[in-house]
């Protein structure tokens, strides 16, 4: 919030944000890294941008990756450049979103559903068209005010305990607390959680996405770790914190967006966890995701994975090809940074996002290009690395043109892929 702007940019938490526990082991330095989000306007914009730890930590006692180093959210979430609209993947996935729920719920015209980290109201618009009352909660101002504007009533504000009573005060129980890819986010996850709780009806059910930490470790999606995202959450670490809020887990559903995430349903109900959420919890347990050396071959994985794509961005530049980038998503600046790539190796990188056309990536500096300007022009790049490497069927798919012309893609994570 702003009255926090006196407050220090970042502060390094000496305790577990789910357990409270100190026994905590550095597992991999990714930074200091520029925010992932923090594009820049120009080039006298350069000197003076901020760089912060980014470092992932192992929690001995409830198994919980997470990040320390807390930046201060109004730096990151007050003006935010993702708006979810801009992907037809996610078109799609919110349209599928909707139409679970809804079943699961039997909502009717006179249910509300609640959405926390509602960013430009794409996904309640789809619960609108089913004939149900919404209502979003976002801080961040212009999507706020984007989804105002669109017929999305929502509340600029950054979601809390107190913000959950007050909202179920002013407007009516929800059926439906959604909350997609923000608790993951959030330092105090139990404020969230207990905001949810409050504002849930006795009937209805949370539904939390969160990005699973068993795909970030089998796919080594390191690039996914960003000062945004504080938690790692597994079904193990998700369930701790559920217990400590008093929630019960009563479904869990993997789901195949932003590189592989967790979908939990929770209710207010006090029948504990169902057998089939426990189940899953044994099967993670089973693939060590709650123990300590997963975490440390993940590191060694990744440090590897780093200096095979180096390689081979050098060996083709040193050849004389020419390499541009696709995509400006965060996790692009956060695998760039880490492996050192920039202008050197990439003149420039392009995105359907107009937001982000004209701004220069953080800490890397390469401009972003509108897509067109990937077949504009007699030559195009022989090699495009895909940075929003979750949509490289969907983008291989769009660039038939370039494609045509020859035009070769670089997938980089897990292991760099010439496709
Ligand atoms: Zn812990």
């Amino acid at each position: 919030m702003d009255s926090d702007s006196a407050a220090p940019d970042v502060v390094h938490r000496t305790t577990c944000r789910i357990c409270g526990g100190t026994d905590l082991e550095r597992i991999l330095e990714l930074g200091p890294s520029p925010l992932a989000n923090a594009f820049l306007r120009s080039t006298e914009d350069f000197a003076a941008e901020q760089r912060y730890p980014l470092d992932l930590y192992f929690c001995g006692q409830c198994t919980l990756l997470q990040l320390l180093d807390v930046v201060r959210p109004d730096l990151m979430f007050r003006h935010y450049l993702y708006v979810t609209g801009t992907s037809t993947t996610m078109a799609g996935h919110n349209q599928a979103y909707a139409q679970t729920v809804c079943e699961v719920l039997g909502l009717t015209s006179i249910d509300l559903v609640a959405e926390v980290a509602s960013n430009d109201g794409s996904l309640l618009k789809c619960f609108q068209e089913r004939g149900v009352r919404t209502l979003g909660i976002e801080p961040a101002r212009n999507l706020a005010a984007l989804a105002s504007a669109s017929g999305v009533e929502t509340v600029n504000e950054f979601f809390t305990r107190s913000v959950g009573e007050q909202l179920r005060a002013t407007h009516q129980p929800a059926r439906a607390v959604v909350a997609n890819n923000v608790l993951a986010h959030v330092d105090d996850p139990h404020d969230f959680l207990s905001g949810c709780r409050e504002l849930v009806a006795d009937d209805g059910l949370i539904t939390i996405e969160v990005p699973c930490v068993g795909e970030l470790l089998d796919r080594l999606e390191y690039d996914t770790v960003y000062h945004e995202h504080l938690s790692y959450f597994s079904v193990t670490s998700l369930l701790r914190l559920c217990d400590r809020v008093g929630l019960s887990a009563v479904r869990v559903d993997r789901v195949p967006v932003h590189g592989g995430s967790l979908r939990l349903y929770l209710s207010r109900s006090t029948g504990g966890h169902s057998a089939a959420v426990r189940a899953l919890e044994a099967e993670e347990r089973l693939a060590g995701v709650a123990d300590v050396a997963r975490y440390r071959r993940f590191a060694t994985d990744v440090r590897k994975s780093r200096t095979a794509l180096v390689g081979l961005l050098e060996r083709l530049a040193a050849d004389g090809k020419q390499i541009v980038g696709y995509g400006a998503p965060a996790k692009g600046n956060t695998l760039l940074n880490y492996c050192g790539i920039d202008t050197r190796l990439i003149p420039y990188t392009v995105d359907k996002n107009p937001l982000k056309v004209g701004l220069y990536t953080p800490g890397t500096h390469i401009p972003v290009r509108e897509v067109s300007a990937l077949v504009d022009g007699a030559a195009i790049a022989d090699y495009v690395l895909i940075l929003a490497w979750n949509f490289a069927d969907e983008i291989m798919r769009q660039q038939q043109t370039y494609r045509d012309r020859g035009g070769r893609f670089i997938v980089p994570v897990p292991e760099p892929q010439v496709v």
